[in-house]
Parts: C-alpha cells; sequence; structure tokens
C-alpha cells in the first residue's frame, strides 16, 4: 500500500523538516513546498492526500493560495497559524478549511490532526447537524439567532457563542476561546469563559427551558450539541 503524500506549505525550514520528520515517521511520505507557486506546481503534478498550510506565506496569503488549491483539487487542508487574528478567520469557516494548528504546536499533535481529518475526509458526508439550524449567525448585525429568536448578546457573548455554534460538537479548550474571542489573553484567566458561558446558558434557557445547547467537557473545555431538536420542544 502506497503511504498517502502529505504536502507541507512553509516558509521555514526549521517547521518543514520538524514535520516532515514526523509525518515519515507516522507512515506518511511527506512533500515540502517553500512558497505558493511551488506548492501550486507540485499539486498540478501529483494531488496529495492533504495539505498543511501556513498562513503566513512570502509569495502569496495562505488564505489565497487556499482558494487557488481548492479551485484546482478538492484536498483537505490543515492551517498552521500564529497570529489570534488568522485563527479568526479560519475558525470562521469562512474558508471551508478541515482544521488549524496554531503555532507553536507539538508535531505529535499536527500528525494526529492529519490523521483525524483523513478519516473524516474518507466518511461519507454526515448530514448537516441539527445545531447548524438551531443557531443562526448574522456576522454582519454581530447577531444570533436562536429558534429565530434574537439573542442579547455581549461583545464576548457574541464571539464564544458564534466559535461553538460554528462547529457542533467540536470540543473547545478555554485556552483556544480566549485566543479566539478576546484580544489580548494575557491577564484572561479561565473562569473568564466560565463566566461568560454560564450568562450565554442562561439566555439560552430563556428561549429553550429544556434544553443543554453547550456541553461541558470536564476538565477540557465546551462543546456545542450536535442533537439539538431542529424547532423549539
Ligand atoms: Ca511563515
Amino acid at each position: 500500500m502506497s503511504k498517502p503524500l502529505i504536502l507541507i506549505i512553509e516558509d521555514e525550514p526549521g517547521i518543514a523538516d520538524t514535520l516532515q520528520y514526523a509525518l515519515r515517521t507516522e507512515g506518511f511520505e511527506p512533500a515540502w513546498c517553500a512558497s505558493a507557486e511551488a506548492a501550486l506546481t507540485l499539486v498540478a503534478q501529483r494531488p496529495p492526500a492533504l495539505v498543511i498550510l501556513d498562513v503566513g506565506l512570502p509569495d502569496l496569503s495562505g488564505f489565497e493560495l487556499f482558494k487557488r488549491l481548492r479551485e484546482r483539487v478538492d484536498v483537505p487542508v490543515v492551517f498552521l497559524t500564529a497570529r489570534s487574528d488568522e485563527i479568526d478567520r479560519v475558525v470562521g469557516l469562512e474558508l471551508g478549511a478541515d482544521d488549524y494548528v496554531t503555532k507553536p504546536f507539538s508535531p505529535r499533535e499536527l500528525v494526529a490532526r492529519v490523521r483525524s481529518v483523513l478519516r473524516r475526509a474518507a466518511r461519507p458526508a454526515p448530514p448537516v447537524p441539527t445545531a447548524a439550524r438551531a443557531f443562526e449567525i448574522d456576522d454582519g448585525r454581530r447577531q444570533i439567532r436562536f429558534y429565530g429568536r434574537p439573542l442579547e448578546l455581549s461583545r464576548y457573548e457574541f464571539g464564544l457563542l458564534r466559535a461553538l455554534a460554528s462547529r457542533p460538537g467540536h470540543v473547545y479548550t478555554r485556552d483556544m476561546l480566549l485566543a479566539l474571542v478576546w484580544d489580548d489573553d494575557s491577564d484572561s484567566l479561565d473562569r473568564t469563559v466560565d463566566a461568560h458561558v454560564k450568562t450565554i446558558r442562561a439566555k439560552l434557557k430563556a428561549v429553550a427551558p429544556t434544553l443543554e445547547p453547550i456541553r461541558t467537557h470536564r476538565g477540557v473545555g465546551y462543546a456545542l450539541a450536535e442533537d439539538l431538536p431542529t424547532q423549539l420542544p
């Protein structure tokens, strides 16, 4: 059986080396391109099973390259991001990336993500989670509707709920949420996230008293329930 080809698009040789080593150890065949141009050429010659894409490239932004790649091949993409505003764009998933990892990252964690994205890609597309229908996110108005009712949310509540509702079932750690929603997480404590989740829960409860849309994963963080009914019970 041939090994899955994983294309690393990253301009820092140190990171690329570490990744190639980790991937090779885990039974993948890594290929490395240091620029967008080289990557587009390689993809045309030999489509990879998955792409690991650095957002900050010298010749083209990772976001722009992502669009161009997707025009050519339907390949899963895991972003490497360095800044929280980059994470924001990736997580907004307006781009449809499959996953992202924040620098600095452990190569082991990244390889685990690669495996899980490949597993997911091999399966038929799951039905749209009902939770995606319970929440409507309006970024322009910075408003979220829950079963059609607009929620009165503070800035941080909006950010938190938006992140959770954008990916039902995805477990966010408190650190991830802090990085996503707060501008500077240096003096924010975990309990800030907890306190905001509490107030969001109260607002959701006011609309749907019997539902528990935000699930706590003990010792890890929070996720939006995937099994919400399509209509208010
Ligand atoms: Ca870079």
